[in-house]
């Protein structure tokens, strides 16, 4: 065994034979894997093994189109083959027009990245899977490249062809303990030996958090019991002359594919177990749990009357094995928060069909320092603090029930709600809030205006359209109040504290105390990694000279991570968190000044406290720090306040606003306002696929600064001209919006890919950002949108279409 290496992935499933296969192909051959048993011990041996295609964001179609491709590369390799159906097709059913909604948006999505799904009605997905009956069925999206592999095969084709590259595999031996040094390096102790490296990966499936504690943290994943079971042989299998195709059912919760001349038949059911809560037996390897198959009679009836032949087929084994499960359903690919050299691959409920890709974009983050696609939905500092391990099981739970069953926009179901709130949260609630969840925070969409009011889940606009028009009109008319919690907010002190910054930001963000600005952070590719505010405060009884670092709600630990790892030794910098500390109260509109000047002892005059101003003060008595900021469009000021005086400053508010017609908006209005201003949001429409002149930030780079992280990539990509263009467009309809992925034809060919879309009330419109081929992005350049089906023309605008001269946020 050797002593050193460059890099340790520790467990050898799928997870983590992927990954090492994966860091050879990216160039790195001194890596090793560590196995407690042999290879594929953990779930991988059992797993159904299914690949589909299907994902509901680019980045998951395209990492399991690198599946797919990689297996079937593996599968006709002459000298170590391995069983990959490949391409028998898979059809997800429908029963309602909603799911055939969603089923159309994620056919838009995904032939942006070279994917053809297709929507078929009720008659073709019998014609296609000759079992099934169509009672109460509408249709179906067929997934064309669907298929199930060997999960041995698989792993041992990977781990050969690492071995060949340079890798080596230990198996048989458990990592026992690690220790994190000084200069960020790790010792792996196993029970046959130690060995140093740079980096660690934790790709241990439900043991998970075993070797998380060995570094002193705890991953948001839980494991669920699953059940499937075989059937013997069904002679209509047998005679059909072609394999049946794939099927999943969100209507009754099952899934079904061909084995042998049978079928294998897995299930979601409603009475579902955790498993492992407590501690796993350190003996429970390549085995299973205990079949319970009564918990799954509901399921059953429904796949019985879907697939009569399986009434009349005997059962010939039952599979009941863990898998995990996280927060949101979507693993856990990239570092670890809070610590050095260190990456987890974890939470993979379907990491047989995702493996590959995930493996291949966790490599290229360990030796690029990022990937190909933006990989936020995978990464694991996505959720902060609030992810334990009770909410974690209660999310699972809920995510199992409802395997198939996608999302809708604005949907949040109902577990582990409140996780994150503040002590407005039960006050808004009385006064009729509507709540989205940000990361865990309940943060207000609209004020209903009733109780019994409750939209339709839908892709098209809802009945929550009219509601947040009146909430912007008030707004614009008068003044509105909103409560924006979670925002994330660091305090950075120390003399070198704006020298800091300033080699992280790559433009020119103001130093003046009083004062604030924006700033863009890149990676070392030149590539948009972060956006914040940064807000100077002046020394006074609260503290000494600070600046505010805000930045998105979910972003702490991802920005934290960020800054920390670029701080120097010397550097006299210290960065304290303060997002669960202060909330922020948004008072826009016209008559927001009047409303502040009745309840907050100052001068607030356009002349003495201008837009871009920040100032310590006390709304009523609850202390509090404004900043002239708007991002709805209007004269707004950003309130902060300590949590515990939140309630006595929105009373305060409330009784100044009563004679100016203040009303309370939510989120919902603030993602139409900032459409309209040409504002972008992390994550939605700043990516770390695009750098900041394909994003439309020119003015935000300085690239004349001595020097900032990512200015050397800036310099060669600005040279090199753009791939993709941000673009703000025009949709021509009224009845949906344009959602985030979406695709853009133009003379038949698929040339963008929709970021963001809402109606844009004050300029009435249909408003959408995308990124478009270079050459198409001018104004007056026409597209056609593929929503939800129909074809429909999209031109683009100006950004920014409502009040383009700032007039009014200056006012
Ligand atoms: C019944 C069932 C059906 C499924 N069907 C499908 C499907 O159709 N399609 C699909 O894509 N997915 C499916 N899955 C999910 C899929 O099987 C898993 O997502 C995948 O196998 C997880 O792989 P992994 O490498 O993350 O974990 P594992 O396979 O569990 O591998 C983790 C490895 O880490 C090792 N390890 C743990 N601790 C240590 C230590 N201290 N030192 C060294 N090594 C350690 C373990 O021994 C183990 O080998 C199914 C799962 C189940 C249970």
């Amino acid at each position: 065994m050797k002593s050193r290496t460059k890099v340790v992935v520790i467990g050898g499933g799928i997870a983590g034979c992927s990954t090492l296969y994966h860091l050879t192909r990216e160039g790195w051959s001194d890596v090793v894997l560590v196995e407690r048993n042999e290879l594929t011990s953990g779930t991988t041996w059992h797993s159904a093994a299914q690949v589909t295609n299907f994902g509901m964001n680019q980045t998951m179609v395209g990492l399991k189109t690198h599946s797919i491709n990689l297996y079937k590369e593996l599968a006709e390799d002459p000298e170590y083959p391995i069983n990959y159906h490949h391409g028998d097709g898979g059809i997800r059913l429908a029963n309602t027009e909603e799911q055939l909604q969603g089923y159309r948006h994620f056919s838009s999505m995904a032939r942006g990245v070279d994917v053809d799904f297709e929507v078929i009605d009720a008659a073709e997905c019998a014609r296609r899977h000759p079992l099934i009956s169509t009672e109460n069925l509408i249709g179906g999206l067929w997934d064309p490249m669907d298929g199930d592999i060997d999960p041995a095969q698989l792993c041992q084709a990977l781990a050969r062809r690492a071995r060949h590259a340079g890798a080596e595999v230990y198996r048989n031996t458990p990592v026992t303990a690690l220790t994190q040094h000084g200069d960020d390096t790790w010792t792996v102790h196993t029970e046959h030996g130690d060995i140093d490296c740079d980096i660690v990966v934790n790709a241990c499936g439900y043991r998970v958090n075993e070797v998380a504690s060995m570094m002193g943290v705890h991953h948001p994943v839980a494991s669920m019991e699953h059940q499937y079971f075989l059937t013997e042989e069904i002679p209509a299998i047998r005679d059909a002359g072609h394999r049946m195709p794939l099927l999943r059912c969100p209507i009754s919760d099952y899934y079904c594919r061909q084995e042998k001349n049978g079928l294998l038949v897995g299930f979601y059911e409603q009475d579902c177990r955790t498993w492992g809560m407590d501690g796993i037996d350190p003996d429970f390897v390549n085995a299973l749990c205990p079949d319970d198959l009564d918990r799954v009679t509901d399921v059953l009836e429904g796949a019985f009357s879907r697939m009569p032949a399986l009434m009349e087929t005997g059962i010939h084994t039952v599979i009941n094995g863990p898998i995990t499960y996280t927060i949101d359903g979507a693993p856990l690919v990239g570092p670890i928060p809070g610590k050095r050299n260190a990456f987890c691959i974890i939470g993979l409920r379907a990491g047989l069909g995702e493996g590959g890709g995930h493996g291949w974009l966790l490599a290229q983050q360990i030796v690029h320092g990022e990937a190909c696609y933006d990989t936020w939905c995978i990464d694991p500092r996505r959720f902060t603090g609030h992810a334990n391990v009770e909410l974690t099981a209660l999310k699972a739970i809920e995510d199992y029930q409802n395997e198939f069953r996608f999302h809708f926009p604005h949907e949040h179901r109902p577990a582990g709600r409140s996780a994150k709130t503040t002590p407005l949260t039960p006050v808004l609630a009385a006064r009729g809030a509507e709540f989205t969840v940000v990361n865990g925070w309940e943060r207000v969409d609209y004020i209903k205006p009733s109780d019994d009011f409750h939209p339709r889940l839908s892709f098209h606009f809802d009945e929550a359209f009219d509601v947040v028009g009146d909430e912007i009109k008030n707004l614009q008319e008068n003044v509105g109040l909103c409560e924006v919690n979670g925002f994330n907010r660091f305090e950075i002190t120390g003399s070198d504290a704006p020298s800091f910054l300033d080699r992280m930001f790559c433009g020119t963000v103001t130093k003046r105390a009083g004062r604030v600005g924006l700033g863009y952070l890149l990676n070392h590719h030149g590539m948009v990694k972060g956006e914040a505010t940064v807000a100077n405060i002046p020394a006074s009884d609260r503290g000494t000279d600070r600046i505010w670092y805000g930045s998105a709600a979910a972003s702490e630990f991802h920005d934290m991570d960020w800054l920390t790892s670029h701080l120097g030794p010397e550097e006299d910098v210290q960065i304290k968190s303060l997002t669960n500390d202060q909330t922020i109260l948004v008072l826009a509109g016209p008559k927001a000044r009047a409303v502040l000047s009745s309840c907050s002892r100052a001068d607030w005059s356009r002349e003495a406290f201008p837009w871009l101003s920040v100032r310590e003060c006390f709304i009523g008595f609850a202390p509090a720090t404004v900043m002239g900021v708007s991002f709805s469009g209007e004269l707004a000021y950003e309130i902060h306040v300590p949590n515990a005086s939140l309630y006595a400053a929105y009373l305060a508010l409330e009784e100044a606003g009563r004679d100016h017609g203040m009303k309370l908006f939510g989120a919902r209005a603030v993602e139409s306002m900032r459409m309209e201003k040409g504002f972008l949001h992390w994550k939605a429409d700043i990516l770390t696929e695009f750098d900041p002149f394909e994003t439309g930030l020119d003015r935000f780079v300085n690239l004349n600064k001595s020097d900032f992280v990512g200015k050397a990539a800036s310099q060669s990509r600005r040279a090199d001209g753009p791939t993709r263009k941000f673009v703000t467009l025009d949709i021509d309809c009224t009845h949906a919006p344009a959602r985030g992925g979406a695709s853009l034809m133009h003379d038949g060919r698929v040339v963008g890919t929709i970021t963001s879309g809402d109606w844009g009330y004050r300029v009435g419109r249909n408003l959408a950002y995308a990124f478009v081929e270079p050459d198409l992005a001018v104004i007056g350049g026409e597209f056609t949108i593929d929503l939800l089906g129909d074809l429909i023309a999209a031109t683009v605008i100006e950004p920014g279409p409502y009040d383009p001269g700032f007039e009014k946020i200056r006012s």
